[in-house]
C-alpha cells in the first residue's frame, strides 16, 4: 500500500488518508492561526505577495488559488489603478478568507507577534489620504503640500503634531482616520497613498506615526466621498 504524503495548508505534512482527522486537530488549528499571522506580516511588508500574474498592461490578478469570495468585492485594475486585487490581498479580510479562521483571532494573533510599538520601526510601507486636485496629489490639510509618486519629501517630527508626514499602518487605517476639520480640501476627491517610510517618527496614541521621511509609491485605495464622509462620522 503506497501512502501519499501532502501538505496542508498550516504547514504539516501528513498522510493523504489521514487529512480530514488532521483538519479536526488543535495542532492544524494552531498552526493554521500562527500560518496566517506570519503571512498577514509578510505580505505587509512586501516580503510574501499574493499568487498571480500581471498582464500586459501591468495589472495584477490573483491567480485561482489566492481567489476568495471577499475578491468578487474588488473594483477590477485599470491602467490607472492596476494593484486594486494586490492592495486587496494583503489586507485582514482576505487573509482571513485564504486561511478560514476567525478575523479577531487573527488580528490577536498578529498583535503577539508584533506589537505595535515594534511597527514603526520594522514597516516600511505606510499609508496617507490625500487629495486629488487637477491629479496631482496634494494635502487634504494644508491644499497645498504635493505628494508625487517615487519622489521624497521631508520635514522634521516635532512632538505635538508640530512636524513630520502623518501615516496609518494600513491603508483601511488611512481611509478612516480623521482629518482636522479646518483642511481646506475635505470635500475634494480622495485616495490612499502607499507611501515608503524612513527617517525619524514619533508615535501618537490613536495609532498615528509621524515620519521626518516618505516617499509616495503607489494609489492603494481610491476613496468615494461619500464612503469619506461616512467614515469620518
Ligand atoms: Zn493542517
Ligand atoms: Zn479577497
Amino acid at each position: 500500500m503506497t501512502t501519499t504524503i501532502v501538505e496542508c495548508q498550516c504547514g504539516a505534512r501528513i498522510r493523504k488518508s489521514s487529512r480530514a482527522a488532521h483538519l479536526r486537530t488543535t495542532r492544524h488549528a494552531t498552526q493554521l492561526l500562527a500560518a496566517a499571522a506570519e503571512a498577514y506580516i509578510a505580505r505587509q511588508d512586501r516580503t510574501e505577495h499574493p499568487v498571480g500574474r500581471f498582464d500586459n498592461a501591468g495589472r495584477f490578478w490573483p491567480d485561482d488559488s489566492e481567489w476568495r469570495g471577499c475578491c468578487s468585492g474588488v473594483r477590477e485594475p485599470s491602467r490607472s489603478y492596476p494593484y486594486s486585487y494586490m492592495v486587496h490581498c494583503r489586507t485582514m479580510t482576505h487573509i482571513t478568507r485564504l486561511y478560514g479562521v476567525d478575523e479577531q483571532v487573527l488580528r490577536r494573533e498578529v498583535r503577539k507577534l508584533r506589537p505595535p510599538e515594534h511597527l514603526g520601526a520594522t514597516q516600511r510601507v505606510w499609508f496617507k489620504r490625500v487629495a486629488v486636485v487637477d491629479g496631482r496629489f496634494v494635502s487634504i490639510f494644508d491644499g497645498v503640500t504635493e505628494y508625487r509618486l517615487g519622489k521624497q519629501l521631508i520635514q522634521a517630527v516635532r512632538t505635538n503634531h508640530g512636524g513630520g508626514f502623518y501615516v496609518r499602518d494600513t491603508a483601511e487605517g488611512a481611509a478612516a482616520a480623521p482629518v482636522p476639520d479646518d483642511s481646506v480640501l475635505l470635500d475634494a476627491p480622495q485616495v490612499v497613498l502607499a507611501v515608503e517610510v524612513g527617517g525619524s517618527y514619533t508615535r501618537y496614541d490613536n495609532g498615528k506615526v509621524a515620519f521626518s521621511r516618505i516617499t509616495p509609491l503607489y494609489v492603494a485605495l481610491e476613496l468615494e466621498l461619500e464612503a469619506v464622509t461616512q467614515l469620518a462620522a
